[in-house]
């Protein structure tokens, strides 16, 4: 790729969105510079040190829907490292009662109703009034209706209660009553309209890619971004970490930016922060409702895990536990049961409104979702991250001033897959 006028970028934030942007830009024949407020790259893709061990910090794993990531990867020489998760079922638990979560189902919708693993989880009742669901009349589902509301009529409270809700929960991180259909999945509505709610969901899941839906990499997700910094590099992109930005403004034709340990200037702006961070540095940018997550990790010497009684982890319903999810990592990653032999590594998912120290529940939480006994004494470690920006929303305006792009979570992107698709479609500085 060429470039007629080469100009100076500054890319803010070296996430994986930072990262992909920059050595698109240099490898256009522009000079780029990236400027990190941590001291490392990766953003939500990098790595925390738990009892000795390198984890990931944010993202664990990415989704295979489009091959975007996968081709990134064969792109970085990363492709032998390319892992699937163990392939144990996540469990649902309850206040009465934990379940595997059916084999057979997109979002929590059991789309073969009547199979043993549904049995077990919504009783006969529930199940046969789920069954009844590609009989009933179809219905207009207006895109803005809630998912819950429509899966509540269609398949009964039971499936929704008890398969539906604790997915919205975990994957979205909000009540499946207030999560809108067709921000469950794109066109969703005009499908159940179609086909029914048990159909479309059938169709989603048929539609879904062979094999696992989601990769990780031996090492962890951050490996990737690694190896971006290290693309980006060898382009010519210098990296600067332990630089926020804490102001911008218009010099001239281009942009001059604050960092604590000095100013910079440039032709034009990527900004590829959080999108409160970027709404703090450009006034235009739309705010949006700052959702933040903690991850807790927890290292157990705990020989009772070593049966995986809960697979590779766990979907809370509502109110049986502070955390909303369990991630059983040396269960569902071989990797880190190589790294990590003779113990359990388990992260607990949270939702938070404001700063707070989770520590005194997780081990609770983690007894209770486990469904072990665990003892103060069996804990070997215990790193709470935090994470704003947990569920970003879409920006109106990728270029909300003119010379100041905005890509990832700024522009309300989530997932390496759709920052990744994102990148492939770009035309930043072409
Ligand atoms: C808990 C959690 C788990 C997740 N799990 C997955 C998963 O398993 N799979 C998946 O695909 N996705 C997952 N995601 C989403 C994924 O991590 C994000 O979509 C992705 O990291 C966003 O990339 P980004 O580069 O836009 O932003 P970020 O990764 O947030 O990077 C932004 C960077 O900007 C820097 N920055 C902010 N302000 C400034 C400033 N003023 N000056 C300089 N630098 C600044 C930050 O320090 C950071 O390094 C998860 C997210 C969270 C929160």
């Amino acid at each position: 790729m060429s470039v007629a006028e080469p100009r100076s970028w500054t890319v803010i934030g070296a996430g994986p969105a930072g990262l992909l942007s920059a050595r698109r830009l240099a490898a256009a024949g522009h000079s780029v510079t990236v400027l990190e407020a941590e001291g490392h790259v990766g953003g939500r893709v990098s790595r925390v040190r738990v009892d000795g061990l390198d984890m990931d910090a944010g993202a664990e794993s990415f989704a295979t829907r489009g091959g975007y990531v996968e081709r990134l990867v064969e792109e970085l020489g990363l492709t032998d490292r390319l892992v699937a998760p163990t392939g144990g079922p996540a469990w649902i638990v309850g206040p009465d009662r934990a379940y595997p979560m059916p084999a057979a189902g997109w979002l929590g919708i059991p789309t073969r109703s009547l199979a043993p693993d549904v049995i077990r989880a919504l009783g006969l009742g529930g199940a046969l009034r789920a069954a009844v669901e590609p009989w009933l009349p179809r219905e207009l589902v207006a895109p803005d209706a809630m998912l819950g509301e429509v899966a509540r009529r269609r398949l009964g409270d039971r499936a929704v209660e008890r398969l539906m809700a604790p997915v919205a929960r975990g994957i979205f991180s909000r009540p499946v009553d207030e999560l809108r259909v067709d921000a469950a999945a794109g066109g969703l509505a005009a499908e159940i309209t179609e086909r029914g709610l048990i159909r479309a969901a059938g169709h989603r899941r048929a539609n879904a890619p062979a094999g696992s839906a989601v990769l990780g990499l031996d090492g962890g997700v951050a490996t990737l971004t690694d190896a971006l910094a290290a693309d980006a590099r060898a382009k010519g992109v210098s990296i600067v970490t332990g630089a926020a930005v804490s102001s911008l403004m218009r010099v001239d034709q281009g942009w001059r930016l604050w960092t604590e340990a000095g100013r910079y200037d440039a032709d034009a702006v990527v900004v590829a922060s959080s999108r409160p961070a970027a709404a703090a540095l450009v006034p235009q940018v739309e705010r949006a409702p700052d959702k933040q997550v903690a991850l807790v990790t927890l290292s157990l010497d705990a020989p009772e895990l070593d049966s995986h009684p809960r697979g590779s982890g766990v979907l809370a319903i509502d109110g049986v536990t502070r955390a909303k999810a369990l991630t059983h990592a040396t269960a569902k990653w071989r990797w880190v049961a190589r790294e990590a032999p003779r113990r359990h590594l388990v992260r607990l998912s949270y939702s938070l409104e404001t700063a707070e120290d989770l520590a005194p529940f997780a081990l609770a939480d983690a007894s209770r979702l486990l469904g072990v006994p665990l003892k103060d004494s069996q804990v070997r470690d215990l790193v709470q991250v935090v994470w704003h920006d947990a569920s970003p929303t879409r920006a109106g305006d990728r270029e909300p001033v003119p010379g100041i792009h905005l890509v990832g979570a700024a522009a309300g992107f989530s997932g390496l897959a759709a920052i990744v698709d994102d990148d492939q479609r770009s035309t930043l500085g072409a």
